[in-house]
C-alpha cells in the first residue's frame, strides 16, 4: 500500500498544515495520535529530540494492546508522555450503545468527539466474522434505497475515527477475532479518499493493526476516478454497488450514475488489473418490482460480457418510509438461477440483523431524530451504564471510555 505520509489530508485536524512541534503553535485542533503514520510519529520523535526507537514503542502501545491512557504506558518516559499529551489529541470515540440480534449480529453506535454518531456492525457469516465500517457521518450520494442517504452528509470521518471503529469492533466481537473488514457502513468511502487511504495504511501496517489487505473490502457506489486510483494505490478488495443495469433506472436509484454512467463505470472495471482468477465484485440490492425482472437479468448479462465478475444479490433491508420492499425470496432465487445459467457467478447474501434495524443508517437516523427517547433497539441509558459498569466492554483510552457513559475525552486530551 502506498504510504499516506506524503499527502496529509487537508482537514481541521491534519490540515493546519503542521505536525505538532514543527514551527509556531497554532490554535487549530490538535492532530489525533491515531491519525498519524509511523513515519510521522518518527519525524515528531526526532524533532523533539527523543530516542528514535520511541516511535515504534509508542505504535506498539497504540495498536498492539487494548487502549490504555498514556500514563499507563509504563515503559515510556514521563517527559515523552507529557510531550505527547501536549502536542496531540489522544482521545478515541466511544461506544454509545450496542444492539445484539438473535442471529449474532451486533450493531454499535459509535459516538464521536463532536457528539455525532456513526454505526459499525459485526456480522457473523458462516466461518467469518465481518466488521462493517462507516467512513462518513451521513452521506451526500442520496441513493434512493438507503437510510444513510436521507441524513445528508454531515462530515467526513478522520482516520482515527475509522481506526476506533476497528478497535471497538474487535472488543465487541471478543472472544472471537474479526476475520474481515468491509467499508459498507455509513458514507461513500471513496468520497473521503485521503483519510480512507491513511486509515487503510494504519489498518494494514505491521506497526499498526496488522490486517491483511486481502481481508479488507472497500465498497463504492461508483466514483470512477477514485475507484481507479484505489485499485492502483492499494491492494484491498473493491466492490461496486450496482443495483441496476440500465442508466435510466440507475440514475433514479443511485444518482451518482448521472455523473458516472454505467458505460464509464464498467469501462473502468474492465481496466482494473486483477490478479488471475480474481473477479470484479458487484452488489445488487433486490427491490421488489423495481430491478428484479427478466429484463434486468438480460441487461446484467449484456453489461458483464467479457468481464470476470462476482455478483452478490442483497435482499433489501426495508425501513419505514423508504418506498421500497424486498423482492420475495422465490424471485431472488429465480433471479440468481437465471444469472447462474447465463454463466454469471452469483451469490445471495443472507440477511442479518433484521430484528435490530440493521439497514445502514437506521440507528443513526433514529438517534438523531429521537434523541435518547428512542434508543433504536439499543439498551436504554441505564442498561448501557450497567453494561459499562460490568466492565464487559469498558476498554478505556486516555480517560475516554470506548464504552459506557460519556466522559469528555477532550478534557483528558493527553490523558496525563
Ligand atoms: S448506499 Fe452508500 S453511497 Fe449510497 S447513500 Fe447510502 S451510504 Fe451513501
Amino acid at each position: 500500500m502506498r504510504s499516506a505520509t506524503s499527502s496529509i489530508p487537508s482537514n481541521s485536524t491534519l490540515g493546519s498544515g503542521e505536525i505538532p512541534g514543527r514551527g509556531p503553535r497554532s490554535q487549530a485542533p490538535r492532530v489525533n495520535l491515531r491519525s498519524l503514520t509511523l513515519a510521522e510519529i518518527d519525524e515528531w520523535v526526532q524533532r523533539r529530540g527523543f530516542k528514535p526507537y520511541r516511535a515504534s514503542q509508542l505504535a506498539g502501545w497504540l495498536y498492539n494492546r487494548p487502549p490504555l491512557p498514556l500514563v499507563q504506558m509504563h515503559n515510556l518516559p514521563a517527559d515523552f508522555r507529557s510531550a505527547l499529551a501536549e502536542d496531540f489529541d489522544c482521545s478515541l470515540p466511544l461506544l454509545r450503545g450496542r444492539s445484539d440480534s438473535r442471529d449474532g449480529t451486533v450493531k454499535m453506535l459509535v459516538e464521536l468527539g463532536d457528539a455525532r454518531v456513526v454505526e459499525s456492525v459485526v456480522i457473523p457469516r458462516e466461518e467469518r466474522l465481518t466488521l462493517c465500517i462507516s467512513s462518513q457521518v451521513g452521506c451526500a450520494l442520496d441513493c434512493a434505497f438507503c437510510a444513510t442517504g436521507r441524513l445528508g452528509l454531515a462530515r467526513n470521518l478522520e482516520p482515527f475515527e475509522i481506526i476506533a471503529q476497528v478497535m471497538i469492533g474487535r472488543e465487541a466481537a471478543r472472544p472471537q477475532p474479526l476475520s474481515n473488514y468491509v467499508f459498507m457502513g455509513m458514507g461513500e468511502p471513496l468520497a473521503n479518499y485521503d483519510r480512507l487511504m491513511r486509515a487503510l495504511e494504519i489498518m494494514t501496517a505491521r506497526w499498526g493493526l496488522g490486517i491483511s489487505p486481502r481481508r479488507i473490502t472497500v465498497s463504492t457506489a461508483g466514483l470512477v476516478p477514485q475507484l481507479e486510483r484505489l485499485a492502483k494505490e492499494s491492494s484491498v478488495n473493491i466492490a461496486v454497488s450496482l443495483s441496476a443495469a440500465r442508466d435510466e433506472l440507475r440514475d433514479r436509484l443511485l444518482p451518482i450514475n448521472k455523473r458516472y454512467p454505467l458505460s464509464e463505470l464498467i469501462a473502468a472495471c474492465r481496466r482494473l488489473e486483477l490478479p488471475r482468477r480474481k473477479r470484479v465484485s458487484f452488489e445488487y440490492t433486490m427491490l421488489d418490482g423495481v430491478n428484479d425482472a427478466q429484463r434486468d437479468v438480460h441487461e446484467l448479462v449484456e453489461l458483464f460480457k467479457g468481464l470476470r465478475v462476482k455478483l452478490n444479490l442483497i435482499p433489501f433491508n426495508s425501513f419505514e418510509g423508504c418506498g421500497f420492499r424486498c423482492s420475495p425470496p422465490d424471485r431472488v432465487e429465480a433471479f440468481q438461477q437465471r444469472l447462474l445459467a447465463a454463466g454469471i457467478h452469483t451469490t445471495v447474501r443472507k440477511s442479518r440483523g433484521r430484528d435490530i434495524a440493521a439497514a445502514c443508517g437506521q440507528l443513526a437516523a433514529r438517534q438523531r431524530g429521537g434523541a435518547d427517547t428512542d434508543t433504536g433497539g439499543l439498551p436504554a441509558a441505564s442498561e448501557r451504564g450497567a453494561t459499562a459498569a460490568s466492565g464487559q466492554f469498558a476498554t478505556r483510552e486516555d480517560g475516554a471510555a470506548l464504552a459506557g457513559p460519556r466522559a469528555d475525552p477532550r478534557e483528558s486530551g493527553g490523558g496525563d
